[in-house]
């Protein structure tokens, strides 16, 4: 599941009623995906892997292709993470998914840490809103979704048009991450259980692993304007958020470089639009 501001309610739509518009929703369809594998070879790959091809094509719809093409291939990483059991990874290949880690306390309950009128806390956080609210890994799930979804987008830059207007690719990303951060660190501060079941190795390298991934995606994405996710950002550099999570990938959550420069933009009040 993808929050969209515009497509996820197109593609609602074009399910919901078999009207006659379909011809000219669909018309951009083959030069779109010529451009996904010109540009983002990696999200052609994710179109390439779906047995059934129409599943990405419903979400690819011609209002904004760059939104439709990475919507197309958020959407699709989740239909394949179900029939591998297994997370495909933008590099390519995969990691398993480990069902244990269900076990562990409900993401939701990280929810309080943040603005619950957010677009994304709503989504992914609240009670019965989404899978991910109730288990980790599909919290998990929705990371690596947003890790390629982001990761094409920023490669589709090329064919986005002035008059589809600004819309926040790297929002859905750096929302993930502050929620798996917040996951950790909650895990550190009150829930010795899943502290200790996050220290297992098979867990720390799949944490690992999906957190490198949406990092350098995010990182990459970085010099973009318009991307949106810089409260979140702001968040995802705070030390005091990210020392729990930096003990379990023993390593930088994030990179220092970047959230120095982000420091010195803030404070000089040129970060933002
Ligand atoms: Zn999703």
């Amino acid at each position: 599941m993808r929050v969209g501001f515009g497509a996820a309610t197109v593609a609602l739509v074009v399910i919901a009623s078999p009207v006659d518009s379909a011809a000219p929703r669909t018309i951009c369809q083959p030069q779109a995906l010529h451009d996904l594998q010109r540009l983002s070879p990696r999200g052609y790959d994710v179109y390439l892997a779906m047995k059934d091809k129409q599943q990405f094509l419903a979400f690819l719809t011609c209002d904004d292709v760059q939104l439709g093409l990475s919507t197309a291939v958020h959407e699709s990483v989740h239909i394949l993470t179900e029939q591998y059991d297994a997370y495909p990874l933008i590099t390519g290949g995969s990691v398993a998914r480990l069902h244990a880690i269900s076990r562990f306390y409900p993401p939701r309950e990280i929810a309080v840490a943040f603005n619950r009128n957010d677009n994304y806390v709503q989504t992914y956080l609240r009670r019965g809103a989404a899978s991910s609210a109730d288990d980790l890994s599909y919290l998990f799930d929705e990371l690596n979704a947003y890790s390629h979804d982001l990761a094409s987008a920023t490669k589709l830059v090329a064919i986005h048009r002035e008059d589809d207007g600004q819309v926040d690719h790297r929002a859905g990303l750096a929302a993930l991450m502050s929620f798996v951060m917040h996951y950790a660190k909650t895990a550190r501060e009150d829930k010795p259980a899943t502290w200790k079941g996050l220290q297992r190795p098979e867990v720390k390298a799949l944490v690992r692993t999906l957190w490198t991934q949406a990092e350098t995606v995010l990182m990459a994405s970085w010099g973009i304007p318009e991307f949106g996710g810089e409260k979140y950002v702001e968040g995802l550099c705070n030390r005091q958020n990210g020392d729990a999570l930096a003990e379990l990938i023993d390593g930088d959550t994030m990179n220092p470089q970047v959230c120095a420069a982000l420091a010195t933009a803030s404070s000089g009040g040129s970060l933002t639009k």
